[in-house]
């Protein structure tokens, strides 16, 4: 980790309202995502919504987690989201590869970002009787990604790698 270019004065441990509420914030996220997809069934599965439930999960609850936080500053310490603690129950401190990280977390978002985007409306255009549900998923989603966008820059301007991070809102 190239030292030179930690922020001092960033925060040592995030306080644990914002990890609780990036995590709740989080859930909702998913939970709109899921629910607003849930039309889209095949063998009376929703299969939308399983798959990208699954791919979240995979990607955010351990593949990021490897490549990202063993490389941080907040491994094994309370980031703002708390995973730099879940990585260090799950992985060995430098084990990863953080250009990786990077590079799986632009396309992670990015496909946790898009799919419901395009998805909802396809539900809502398919299944009349979705369209209100539909509905509410959709706009829920967009808010809180909106929230989870204004949040960044806030959470990003009091972290010790935002001049590090590829992923920084605040460099
Ligand atoms: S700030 Fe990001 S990369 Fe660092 S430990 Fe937390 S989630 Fe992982």
């Amino acid at each position: 980790m190239e030292k030179s270019k930690i922020y001092e004065e960033g925060l040592e441990n995030y306080p644990k309202a914002t990890v609780v509420l990036t995590n709740v914030l989080l859930l909702l996220w998913f939970g709109f995502a899921a629910y607003g997809m849930s039309a889209l069934k095949f063998a009376g599965l929703p299969v939308v919504s399983i798959g990208y439930l699954l791919f979240a999960l995979v990607m955010l609850g351990f593949v990021l987690r490897k490549h990202l936080c063993t490389q941080c500053y907040y491994y094994d310490k309370w980031c703002g989201s708390g995973w730099g603690k879940l990585s260090s129950c799950l992985f060995r401190y430098k084990s990863g590869n953080y250009e990786i990280g990077l590079k799986l977390a632009g396309v992670t978002w990015g496909l946790l970002t898009i799919i419901p985007v395009i998805a909802i409306p396809l539900a809502m255009f398919m299944y009349g009787d979705f369209l209100i549900s539909g509905g509410i998923s959709l706009t829920g989603f967009l808010v809180i990604m909106a929230m989870n966008q204004f949040g960044r820059k806030t959470g990003c301007s009091q972290c010790k790698m935002r001049y590090i991070c590829g992923a920084s809102a605040a460099r």
